[in-house]
């Protein structure tokens, strides 16, 4: 028996409201948020106590909706109709006018999406109306929760609530295939085996084994977003030449600056990063200084993320 209707409009209102919602899908219990609102997603990180920003994946109702957030190409389109709803998730290219914020992919141009199996998940999505970001529903480091039990032993006082749909059936992980590149990837093994995606598609595919920097395709598989501009930490001033990144309401003089959030919010700062790191870039900043930040709560994974956009390019 799958959870009340009453249960899944109250917790769809919920995401709409910028909170955090567990549900059941059939792979694990997803610790979901609006996918839109950035601050919304910032909670997400917040509530894992993830010491990093790692990109999450985006659950849509359909197919339909999902194949408008990204570019998909011919195979890209094959598994999402062989496969889709279940228990794999695409990688592509985000569409020009995706919606997602860029928390939720962690600040890279591509985007992972999937369609769940369970109704009862799809319903939840459908009724919330927004793109839904959720990775496993425990705190970082912590195994895959695969009840409402489990869900509540470890989230329970820093989410909203859980949609209880019971044990999921498949108890693992979604497959992770990214399309990127002209061979699809295999980037992380789950719910849905290679051979029977390689029979989909008529062909092989490549599995990445090993460190995520493995150069199976150079390019293809950039693990994190770094702006092309270089980065100066814990900078109180900005030098000749430097677009400042602000914390705070101290705002030192430059030629172009970005305030992550005048109100000292690590919420709000983490939610506005990666968009104004991107900004700053665009903008042709050959340097970005950027006040120190608080190495507490979401400012820990703040400064992980800055702490690799200031270190040397391989
Ligand atoms: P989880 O948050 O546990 O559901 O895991 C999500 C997985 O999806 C992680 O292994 C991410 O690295 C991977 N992922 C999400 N978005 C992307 C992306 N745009 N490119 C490559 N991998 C991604
Ligand atoms: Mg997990």
């Amino acid at each position: 028996m799958g959870p009340d209707p009453k249960d899944i409009a109250a917790a769809a209102s919920a995401l709409r409201d910028g909170k955090l919602v567990a549900f059941a899908t059939e792979t694990v219990y997803g610790l979901g948020a609006n996918a839109c609102d950035g601050q919304a997603v910032a909670r997400i990180y917040e509530a894992k106590g993830r010491p990093s920003f790692n990109p999450l994946i985006v659950h849509l109702p359909s197919a339909e909706e999902a194949i408008r957030l990204g570019r998909f190409n011919s195979d890209a389109l094959k598994l999402a109709d062989s496969f889709w709803p279940g228990p794999l998730t695409i990688v592509v290219e985000r569409a020009d006018d995706c919606p997602v914020s860029e928390l939720a992919s962690a600040g890279l141009s591509s985007l992972a999406i999937r369609v769940p199996g369970r109704e009862s998940a799809r319903e939840l999505l459908r009724l919330a109306g927004c793109p839904v970001a959720a990775p496993s529903a425990n705190i970082s480091g912590q195994i895959s929760p695969t009840t409402a039990q489990h869900v509540m032993a470890g989230l329970g006082d820093r989410i909203w609530g859980v949609v209880d749909g019971g044990r999921c059936e498949v108890g693992l992980e979604s497959t992770i295939v990214s399309c990127l590149g002209d061979t699809p990837v295999i980037l992380r093994p789950g719910g849905v085996s290679r051979e029977v995606i390689e029979e989909a598609l008529g062909r092989p595919v490549l599995l990445q084994t090993g460190s995520t920097n493995d150069p199976i395709s150079p390019g293809q598989l950039a693990s994190h977003y770094a702006p092309n501009a270089a980065v100066r930490l814990n900078a109180k001033e900005a030098r000749p030449g430097e677009a400042y990144l602000a914390f705070g309401k101290r705002e030192p003089e430059a030629d172009i600056i970005r305030n992550l959030s005048p109100s000292k919010d690590l919420r709000e700062a983490a939610a506005n990063l990666f968009a104004m790191l991107h900004t700053l870039d665009m903008l042709g900043a050959d340097s970005i200084a950027v006040a120190p930040i608080p190495d507490e709560g979401l400012g820990v994974a703040i400064n992980d993320r800055l702490a690799r956009a200031a270190a040397p390019r391989d």
